[in-house]
């Protein structure tokens, strides 16, 4: 009895980066170091009190039972009310499902759409998961390359060379985790265009930063006629609501594969968690002013992480427009050997901050972007501060 008995999926499959990096964030913390956990992209504001009140209130009313697996039908009305309201999207009840997480709404549509050998386009820099999920699902993954150049995003030049007849879903993410890049309206027409030609070809629009914005609105694929029937639109309400650990994802979709979404949650999992889900209608309804003290905040520290970084000689900087992350480039310092220690990747400077400046960041391999290092600035302006000045220690 040993771990070869183990599934070939789960020993295939890599661990997130992510979470990866916060646990030994955590565990040295726990060994009395005097870590700065800049990897994990987890507000560090407390969920509002309207929010928390709502649910405290469902205690107190006794929600206690099974829910509808794809939600209570009052959330599902409430999210149609949301969609409409911030994406100009019209979706009915029937075309929403309520899941344990947007991670999960992701792990659900991957499951019900691909098969063993489809081809799923991910559009570099993307976020650890979907690579992951695509692959548990047997299908193939297409990167399709950009840098630190071209503000990380892809053109429908590149989009389009990517297409082949396996082609079934792109995964899109704007505001992007981990870059911060928001695509504008010109370019979701430019890629719609392009899609538009390829008919069996489906969307899954990662919408979860939608909120935290800085200098243009969002944008959402569904919203384009032409590609309504055929975007599954995920979103939830860890990032712009700070409640991650609520776990409160949902989808909006066309009606057969939120049906499909829900008889796979049904086998798995069930309905999500009644005080989670009765405090989400409160959430969704609310107006997104509510919540717009969080995001003038991340502003800020932006501001100031991207000044204080782009004082550090090698760091490559572009400036996101949304989500809370900087996503340096940082292959200049590739070659060098710095404390003692050869700099080949990105995973090896990041490993340099942690063990020699005490500052944990996420390498830029996770996200298909092996130039990169990914930090997150939702943590306390003093904390950034003190983290880049550790940083510019370790480097000089
Ligand atoms: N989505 C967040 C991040 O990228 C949370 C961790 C995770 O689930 O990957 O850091």
């Amino acid at each position: 009895m040993s771990q070869e008995s183990l599934s070939n999926r789960i020993t295939s499959l890599p661990a997130s980066q992510t979470l990866a990096m916060a646990a030994k964030a955590r565990e040295l913390k726990q060994q009395g170091k005097d870590i700065i956990g800049l990897s994990l992209g987890e507000p560090d504001f407390n969920t509002p009190d309207f929010i928390k009140e709502a649910a405290i209130e469902a205690i107190n009313q006794d929600y206690n039972s099974y829910t509808p697996v794809d939600g209570y039908a009052d959330l599902k009305e409430a999210i149609c009310g949301k969609f409409k309201r911030d994406n100009n999207i019209t979706y009915q009840p029937n075309q929403i499902v309520v899941s344990t997480g947007a991670k999960q709404s992701i792990a659900n549509v991957m499951q019900v759409l691909l098969n063993p050998g489809d081809e799923v386009l991910l559009p570099c820099p993307y976020w650890v998961s979907y690579s992951a999920i695509a692959t548990l699902c047997e299908a193939k993954c297409v990167e399709i390359p950009s840098s630190i150049d071209t503000n990380f995003k892809i053109t429908a030049e590149q989009l389009e060379a990517a297409i082949t007849p396996k082609t079934k879903l792109i995964l899109f993410n704007s505001p992007n985790n981990p870059s911060g890049t928001m695509y504008s309206e010109e370019e979701y027409l430019a890629l719609a265009a392009v899609l538009e030609k390829y008919p069996n070809i489906y969307v899954m629009s990662d919408e979860i930063y939608e909120h935290i914005n800085y200098d243009s609105k969002p944008f959402s694929f569904a919203a384009i006629p032409s590609m309504y029937d055929r975007t599954i639109t995920v979103n939830g309400l860890a990032k712009a609501f700070a409640m991650t650990g609520w776990r409160i994802g949902f989808i909006g979709a066309p009606q057969w594969i939120a049906k499909a979404c829900t008889k796979m949650q049904g086998q798995i999992t069930s309905g999500t968690n009644c005080i989670a889900q009765r405090a989400a209608i409160t959430a969704v309804s609310a107006s997104p002013v509510k919540v717009q003290y969080m995001v003038d905040e991340f502003k800020n520290r932006r501001d100031i992480v991207i000044g204080l970084l782009s004082e550090i000689e090698g760091f490559k900087l572009n400036v996101p427009e949304g989500a809370f992350y900087v996503f340096p480039d940082i292959s200049a310092f590739f070659g060098k050997t710095i404390k003692g220690k050869e700099i080949k990747t990105a995973s090896d400077f990041s490993m340099l901050l942690l063990e020699e400046g005490n500052v944990a960041t996420v390498t830029g391999d996770a996200f298909g972007a092996p130039n990169c290092i990914r930090i997150s600035y939702a943590a306390s302006e003093l904390q950034l501060r003190e983290a880049v000045k550790r940083i510019k220690e370790v480097l000089v």
